[in-house]
């Protein structure tokens, strides 16, 4: 696993020496191209110096022509030679022997032109510019005078450009890649500091500690208030979780208590077979609360991790409730409630659902509006269209719910009346679970009661 760090000093450095190296190639370009231009020029214009100071009669270069065109200083060398092309006179300063080359002597431009060259004497390259003198326009040709450069001047100037260019070129790319690493470790350093901060944060201090937020870099910034937004939703869910935990073991701890005790205190003599019975029953009551408990907890981790939608069919709506409500008939009568189911459309209205956890949001629900009511009172499931739902209502005429006790109705282990419900077998769970299964299809679930006129849970799911 290669660190950010190294890759970004790595590609920053490629691009640099790519940069460089391309700007290198063309400065190297251009200015060969101009010392080359530069040195013909000079060529050129010593050549034609040099047929203006000489006298066609007396072909000689004489030391004041050879200071006039600066001969020593400049490192060249001039030669003269007459019509016939036989050489006449050259500078100290060249000690090579120049030849009149044909291409010179074919020359016929009008005004005498300049004839530039590359010559090889003696293993070396020589730059040569010839004019032939022609005293008028078209006239003919009165002598050559010839101005010779060694090309090592010109070579030992591009090698030094080179070596200037190789040299800057290099120490650029080595402060930039110093930067690159230098620049690098500045911009991780704030990542680093936040990795250090976020591994700093135990579950315990969920709660407290969250990460410094800086001002000055939007991108880290972003991240340490996403990681914040985390800590937040974990905090929600750990203290949700340690809830669940602490309401779990005190409901499980209470029947447990009661058959302890009850079974105590039947041990406490020797007892009649009806009184071992009446135990017994009391038992059997506790033992059932308890299952029911634990199989809503079961009902509950299933919808957590997920699980609770095993299959997925076509649901007749109408069908399950009119099932629902035959099957808890038996219960309204004992409690002297009047349930009846109420279809708003003739037409058929089906979710794409999970058939169980269906009837048992249903049953919950119908379950709960005839235990919390009075006897008398009535039950009614109503099922409507609302697109793109289907609302399922149960409403009764109950004692309904206080409006500070509506919040919390859904959550999990809250009850409003705790003896109350307890005493109906209730531990909590129902609306909660109601709530996870619902909103795992996709739906919602929402309560409105007024005291002393009754409550109406709707549950709302996607129409198939
Ligand atoms: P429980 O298992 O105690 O019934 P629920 O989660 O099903 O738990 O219900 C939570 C609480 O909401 C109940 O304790 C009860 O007080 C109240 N409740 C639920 N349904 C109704 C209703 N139809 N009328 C009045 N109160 C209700």
């Amino acid at each position: 696993m290669k660190s950010l760090r190294a890759r970004l000093f790595i590609s920053f450095t490629a691009l640099l020496a790519a940069a460089l190296m391309m700007f290198g190639v063309i400065v190297w370009l251009v200015a060969r191209e101009a010392m080359t231009n530069d040195m013909d020029d000079f060529l050129r214009g010593k050549a034609m110096l040099l047929a203006r100071l000489m006298p066609a009669e007396r072909l000689r270069v004489e030391p004041w022509m050879e200071q006039d065109l600066q001969v020593q200083e400049r490192q060249f060398g001039v030669q003269v030679f007459d019509v016939h092309g036989t050489p006449g006179g050259k500078s100290s300063t060249l000690t090579i022997e120049v030849p009149l080359t044909d291409k010179v002597r074919r020359s016929e431009h009008p005004a005498g032109g300049v004839i530039l060259e590359t010559l090889v004497i003696g293993g070396k390259n020589y730059r040569i510019a010839t004019h032939p003198r022609r005293d008028r326009w078209g006239e003919p040709v009165v002598m050559y005078a010839q101005a010779v450069i060694s090309f090592d001047a010109l070579q030992a100037r591009q090698a030094r450009l080179l070596a200037w260019l190789v040299s800057c070129g290099t120490a650029m790319l080595a402060a930039g890649a110093a930067a690159s690493w230098y620049l690098s470790r500045q911009w991780l350093r704030s990542v680093a500091s936040l990795e250090e901060a976020a591994r700093g944060i135990s579950s315990s201090e969920l709660g407290l500690r969250r990460l410094f937020v800086p001002s000055d870099d939007a991108e880290l910034a972003a991240l340490a208030n996403a990681f914040n937004h985390l800590l937040d939703r974990l905090e929600a869910a750990y203290k949700t979780q340690q809830r669940f935990t602490a309401d779990a073991s005190h409901e499980l701890r209470t029947p447990l208590t009661v058959l302890r005790g009850e079974i105590e205190v039947a041990l406490r003599r020797p007892r009649s077979a009806e009184e071992y019975r009446e135990v017994l029953v009391s038992n059997k009551e506790e033992i059932e609360r308890l299952s029911r408990l634990t199989e809503n907890m079961l009902a509950l981790a299933h919808v957590d991790v997920g699980d609770a939608i095993t299959q997925r069919e076509l649901v007749n709506v109408s069908e399950l409730c009119a099932g629902v409500t035959a099957r808890l008939q038996n219960l309204a009568v004992e409690r002297q409630i009047t349930l009846h189911h109420e279809d708003t459309t003739a037409e058929p209205l089906s979710v794409n659902a999970d058939r169980i956890a269906v009837e048992r949001v249903m049953t919950n629900l119908v379950e709960n509006a005839v235990r919390y009511s009075p006897g008398g009172e009535s039950v009614t499931v109503r099922i409507c269209k609302s697109p793109p739902w289907i609302a399922i209502q149960v409403i009764d005429t109950g004692g309904g719910i206080a409006p500070e006790h509506l919040p919390h109705l859904f959550e999990r282990f809250y009850r409003v009346d705790k003896a109350r419900s307890r005493a109906n077998g209730g531990s909590g769970l129902g609306l909660s679970i109601v709530k996870a299964l619902v909103e795992a299809h996709g739906g919602g679930v929402s309560v409105t009661s007024e005291v002393g006129h009754g409550s109406t849970f709707t549950v709302r799911l996607p129409a198939a």
